[in-house]
């Protein structure tokens, strides 16, 4: 029976991925269809597309794939006649979340479009984007040669620049599809043919919009099609009448009638799993670890998937930690059981350590039309929290009686890890230090992933062709295993390869994902092989040879060993090869109230496309933009030659972690949240807030984690001022609009807005950013000599100023009755003047030098309480820079 069900699901999916891709070619403006658009071509297809959309799944989908009944499925939409095109029929209006508008013929397809930005759309932060702006019409083909005039929306091109993108899109989606039809050529696997597919669909289509008429044009052919196959793919066994079925594909925005399963996944103890291990590990089990969640996160939702025989369309995300899948309105039960063998699995190699919350929301028809699917969302979210509060509910008395055991902990430092403090037996000595044992799990996150993944080039999944049968209880074990022993039982095998030589052949099916575009031309697809682009943050200092002639002995001094040329760069290295002060940087960063953009964001127009949409949006600048802008750095070489200075522990989703030689961690700070708003289509609520600690070389980095964590809660605790920092009079009434949260950063130990910060560099000397003033006072003590006296001072006087407004602050007379913030008067205001007179005196004869403290003192002098907060950070920050 599963069989049948999964071809069903696994067609109609293919017929819902196919059934807008006419549009491609239509827009080319040589739609060369098969037959003449005459009367008759009209009653039978409706729209044209509809019949390019019949010939193009007629000429891309192999034999064995069933062609003639899913090419008929795909194309007949606009004219439903038999059960399949109603479903697809309906999977199409579910998705859009359209009501039955006629489309404008063809949507006037001698007037092709370019994508609208989602971000558009989004409202945020009581705010929208100034102005529309556009994708550009271009292939997901990502690297670190990419620019952002070259990727970030923009206005619209003119229409025969538009045209001919569309006909370079279409002539490399076509060829690459009739490949796909030639591996395919003598049988093989519907579900490897169908997620190949998906992955050129994400190609080609991301950026070209689905529909543009009567529609916003900001959902791309590719999250709309995905949608649709996920929707047809459950509809598939829907118990109605063909008669029920029609009037429901109808009007389904007027009926209750149950659709889908919305299905969330929520790990948790994620933080502690990645922060809690000692620094005895090496540089790579951070990566490994936090990597490992990455890959357990998306097997489980392959995991369920494959239990309820649903193809790869149905998983809708998949990232940091979450996910969301759309299954049948039926599978609940199913759902139940697949739950409580994912708790015994996972709790059988992790001890209770992770846990992943598993809850499914029924969906009704109309949850889909005007804005509902976005509180479906929230309400989703609030069973997946209950769920998290009740760990192991799910599963039976007998199970829970064991959890609850005492475990034998005796103690005992022969059998402890010295990573993550367990007690196993199989603990052991590491390979190259004889002091620090591990045991096989910790042992395999740096050895089987957090290494290899420094030279990584592909990610292969192989699928065991049967699923192993689930465990059928909770096992307490003295024993810790290889995290490839925690896939296997989700019937996976991942390996991540530098070459593909000497990969064995697999059992079942495969999937290869590339992880740069040159390792993607050396890919094609077989019967058994899917393949396609994974964007994944994969950066990696490596120990070169440079480094080690010049670093190599003092590092041996310092730690007792030696550099290994290849190996990902130890963290005292990274530390050596900071600007200043030796210092490591670790950056944790993430969007501001994301959650609010999905719950409330697309108001009415929220629909499952545009949610899928708007999650893709922001996960390309985490998994894609942030890796350009950290490879860039890192191939630009600092003021003594060195290299590589950024590791990339995380980044996906919407937020991410980085560790490296300090001063580079903060500028990749800086460029990150630059671009984000040109990327967001400059509006103006999209931001995010970050926490940057310094640490030497022997704190434990993933202490060093929590501290970055919290430093970026201050960050989005703080509140401040919008046009000045201090409003003035006549703002006042207006002051609660003004007030903003967030968008800041936690540096230094001190909160300041990014716009004080400061994103660029101006051209003259100024003082109105940190960034700004820092480049000042370097300037000045590096390349004009000046004493170090005025840092001093600056030091001093921020220092005093700073102690006397939280003095004020805990007396609580920092507001006035007014609820303002007072300027706060004191001996720092004429000591600052004083100072600065003096030094002026200092520099008689060095014009620019004099100039440029002039204008310093001018500036303090007009409002000292404002600058102070960003002048003496600089000041700190420019004695850290500078400190030999
Ligand atoms: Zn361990």
């Amino acid at each position: 029976m599963s069989d049948d069900r999964r071809e069903r699901a696994l067609k109609l999916a293919l017929a819902g991925l196919l059934h807008d891709v006419g549009k491609v070619k239509l827009r080319t403006g040589e739609p060369g269809a098969s037959r003449t658009w005459d009367d008759e071509a009209k009653q039978d297809y409706g729209r044209l597309h509809a019949l390019l959309t019949y010939d193009v799944a007629g000429n891309w989908l192999p034999p064995f794939a069933d062609r003639d009944a899913v090419k008929n499925w795909a194309a007949q939409h606009h004219r439903p006649i038999n059960r399949e095109h109603y479903l697809v029929r309906l999977a199409d209006r579910l998705s859009s979340g359209e009501r039955d508008k006629l489309e404008k013929e063809d949507e006037v397809a001698n007037q092709p479009k370019q994508l609208l930005s989602i971000f558009c759309v989004v409202h945020a932060d009581n705010q929208n984007v100034p102005d529309p702006l556009y994708w550009p019409l271009r292939p997901l083909d990502l690297d670190e040669n990419a620019t952002a005039d070259n990727w970030f929306p923009a206005k619209e091109w003119d229409k025969d620049n538009v045209q001919r993108r569309y006909k370079d899109l279409w002539e490399k989606l076509n060829k690459q599809a009739l490949d796909l039809r030639e591996a395919h050529a003598k049988g093989g696997d519907l579900e490897t043919y169908l997620e190949n597919l998906l992955y050129l669909m994400q190609r080609y289509t991301w950026s070209v919009p689905s529909a543009y008429y009567y529609s916003l044009p900001d959902i791309s052919l590719y999250d709309h099609s995905r949608m649709t196959a996920a929707l047809a793919a459950v509809l598939g066994d829907l118990a109605l009448s063909d008669e029920e079925l029609r009037a429901l594909a109808q009007a389904p925005q007027d009926s209750n009638a149950p659709v889908a399963l919305l299905v969330g996944g929520d790990l948790s103890g994620v933080q502690d799993f990645i922060y809690t291990i000692t620094d005895r590990g090496a540089t790579s089990a951070l990566r490994g670890r936090s990597f490992y969640l990455q890959l357990l996160t998306e097997a489980a939702a392959r995991y369920i998937l494959r239990r309820l025989d649903l193809p790869i369309t149905n998983l809708i995300y998949a990232g940091g930690g979450n996910f969301y899948l759309l299954a049948r309105a039926t599978d609940t039960e199913d759902l139940n059981r697949i739950r409580q063998d994912l708790s015994r699995i996972l709790y059988n190699h992790h001890q209770g350590d992770l846990y992943l919350a598993v809850a499914g929301l029924p969906l009704k028809a109309w949850d889909f039309f005007a804005g509902r699917i976005s509180s479906k969302w929230q309400e989703l979210g609030e069973l997946l929290q209950a769920v998290k509060n009740q760990r192991f509910s799910e599963l039976p008395a007998s199970d829970l009686a064991r959890l609850f055991e005492p475990q034998g902990h005796g103690g005992n430092e022969e059998k402890q890890c010295s990573v993550c403090g367990r007690e196993y037996d199989d603990v052991h000595q590491d390979k190259n230090n004889p002091e620090v044992r591990k045991c096989n799990a910790c042992e395999s996150f740096e050895e089987e992933l957090g290494d290899p993944l420094r030279k990584a080039r592909y990610l292969v999944w192989d699928f065991e062709p049967q699923l192993p049968t689930p465990p059928n209880e909770v096992t307490s074990s003295n024993t810790s295993s290889s995290w490839k022993a925690v896939l296997k039982n989700l019937g996976l095998h991942v390996h991540i390869e530098e070459t593909l030589e000497g990969l064995h052949e697999p059992k079942g099916r495969r999937l290869i994902l590339a992880l740069d575009e040159k390792s993607l031309n050396t890919l094609k697809p077989t019967a058994q092989i899917a393949v396609g682009r994974r964007l994944l943050v994969n950066v990696t200092p490596l120990v070169t040879a440079e480094d080690k002639s010049k670093y190599g002995e003092e590092y041996r001094r310092r730690t007792g060993q030696s550099l290994k040329e290849g190996a990902v760069k130890p963290f005292e290295l990274l530390s050596m090869q900071a600007k200043g002060i030796e210092r490591l940087g670790v950056l944790r960063m993430d969007v501001d109230n994301l959650g609010q953009f999905f719950a409330q964001g697309l108001g009415e127009k929220a629909t499952l496309s545009r949610v899928a949409a708007l999650s893709f949006a922001i996960s390309l600048y985490f998994e894609g933009w942030v890796g350009v802008l950290a490879q860039k750095r890192n191939r630009q070489k600092n003021d003594r030659g060195d290299l590589d200075r950024l590791y990339a522990i995380y980044s996906g989703g919407d937020d991410l972690f980085f560790v490296g030689a300090w001063d580079e961690v903060v500028e990749l700070a800086r460029e990150i949240r630059r671009d984000l708003t040109p990327y967001a289509a400059k509006h103006p609520g999209i931001h995010t807030s970050a926490g940057i600690v310094l640490i030497g070389g022997k704190y434990p980095l993933a202490q060093a984690a929590q501290d970055a964590g919290r430093a970026e809660e201050a960050a989005k605790r703080h509140k401040w001022w919008d046009n000045t920092d201090y409003p003035q009079e006549e703002e006042v009434k207006e002051k609660e609009e003004k007030k903003k949260e967030k968008d800041s950063i936690c540096f230094l130990g001190r909160v300041l807005p990014w716009r004080r910060f400061g994103l660029e560099k101006s051209a003259e000397v100024s003082f109105e950013t940190a960034y700004d003033a820092l480049a000042f006072l370097e300037d000045l003590l590096e390349k004009q000599n000046a004493s170090r006296s005025l840092i001093r001072t600056l030091l001093r006087l921020d220092e005093r100023y700073q102690e006397a407004m939280q003095a004020r602050r805990r007396a609580g007379r920092d507001l006035g009755a007014d609820q303002r913030p007072q300027p706060l008067w004191g001996p720092w205001n004429w000591l600052f003047e004083y100072q600065l007179a003096r030094m002026q005196k200092m520099y008689e004869k060095q014009s620019e030098t004099k100039k440029s403290l002039e204008a310093l003192r001018k500036q303090m002098k007009e409002a000292f309480h404002q600058r102070i907060e960003w002048v003496g950070l600089a000041a700190r920050w420019a004695e850290l820079r500078t400190r030999k």
